[in-house]
């Protein structure tokens, strides 16, 4: 079996992380370099690399990781449209992924650049 990945191994509670949510199919922990006054990693407890990498059988958990967003944007009180929040999935060398197991960004609390860089 391949090795488990830094994610994997927080939501094994093998690394500790605090989490910020929790339910069947997906955790959210803080990032460790944070982007933004809030940037939250949304992952999938099933290990996907990456988002294209995704099956017709992943359909409830990747509904599941844009779910888990709104939640949390909510509780955090970033939902009304004043402030607002960014998601961002990187998949491959190109677009900046380091960590081969699916997540999503969940940034906030600043005004961020469009188009990213
Ligand atoms: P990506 O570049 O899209 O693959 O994102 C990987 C993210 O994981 C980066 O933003 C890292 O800062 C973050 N990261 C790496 N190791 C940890 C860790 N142990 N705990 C929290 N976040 C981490």
């Amino acid at each position: 079996m391949s090795e488990k990945t830094i994610f994997q191994k927080i939501i094994d509670r093998e690394i500790p992380a605090p989490l910020v949510y929790e339910d069947e199919l997906v955790a959210a922990f803080h990032d460790i370099h944070p982007q933004a006054p809030t940037h939250i990693l949304i992952v999938p407890k099933k290990v996907i690399p990456r988002v294209g990498e995704a099956t017709p059988e992943d359909q409830a958990t990747l509904g599941a990781l844009l779910l888990a967003a709104g939640h949390i944007a909510e509780k955090l009180g970033f939902k009304d449209r004043s402030h607002g929040f960014r998601l961002v999935i990187n998949h491959g060398k190109d677009a900046g992924e380091t960590v081969p197991h699916l997540h999503v960004h969940l940034l906030a609390g600043r005004a961020l650049d469009w188009p990213p860089g």
